[in-house]
């Protein structure tokens, strides 16, 4: 768009290849960490120079980068910020419906209960401040239907950078309540370099088609015969 050429003109920022990230206007934009923002303050950092506007949200995309500016331009931050972990989620779990989340919680929870990994449940239809304040605390895996994350994302009360080990579960439900756009938009936000696991009770066209746009390479396969 016409304001990211604007701003890459003015600052001389040539970009090559593809899905590229718009650069990051101000430090608060890149979305580092509360620590690293501290020391960027005391640093007396007023803005990024050009390499890092748009090095910082490549380098965060996960996918490899080529950066070429003249010495003194900061490409030491450049390439060091992005690797300070910030209290994002490493695991997500997206599934349909509030009661699937809550269900898929309290098994994590009853599995996991002598582990340090902490989770919580993100689902639309109730006050956000509970879920916000469980958030800011710092969880491990994150529970959530794909409207209330998307509300949560975008209100930066979290984020996806550290996600590792994406799970969409009941896909075929999700897809039949009409959330493809929103499962696009939030699978944009995790590193392509994550793991992704795919799950669904039945397996017509638009569910394959589905999987063909989040998954590289899977493994596939079907059990029928399950009886309980
Ligand atoms: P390069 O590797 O591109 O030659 P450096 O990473 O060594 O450049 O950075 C040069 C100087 O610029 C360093 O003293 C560094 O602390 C400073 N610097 C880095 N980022 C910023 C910024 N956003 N604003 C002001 N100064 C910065
Ligand atoms: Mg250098």
């Amino acid at each position: 768009d016409a304001e990211v050429n604007e701003y890459r003109q003015q600052r001389e920022i040539t970009v090559e290849g593809r899905d590229i990230p718009k650069p990051v206007k101000s430090f608060h934009d890149a979305g580092f960490p509360e620590y690293v923002m501290e020391e960027i303050t005391k640093a007396g950092f007023t803005e990024p120079t050009p390499i890092q506007s748009q090095g910082w949200p490549m380098a965060l995309k996960g996918r490899d980068l080529i950066g070429i500016a003249e010495t003194g331009s900061g490409k030491t931050l450049a390439y060091l910020l992005p690797i300070y972990p910030g209290d994002g989620p490493i695991v997500l779990v997206l599934a349909p419906t509030r009661e699937l989340a809550v269900q898929i919680q309290q098994e994590a929870t009853k599995f996991g209960a002598s582990s340090r990994i902490k989770s919580t449940c993100i689902y639309g239809g109730v006050p956000k401040g509970p879920q916000v304040r469980d958030l800011r605390k710092g969880v491990e895996i994150v529970i959530a239907t794909p409207g209330r994350l998307i509300d949560m994302l975008e209100s930066n009360h979290t984020n996806l950078q550290r996600v590792t080990y994406l799970v969409l579960d009941e896909a075929d439900r999700m897809l039949d309540m009409g959330f493809d756009p929103q499962l696009r938009k939030i699978a944009s936000q995790i590193r392509p370099d994550r793991q992704t696991l795919y799950w669904s009770a039945t397996w017509p066209k638009e569910v394959e088609q589905l999987a063909r746009k989040f998954l590289y390479n899977p493994y596939k396969f079907f059990s029928f015969k399950f009886r309980s």
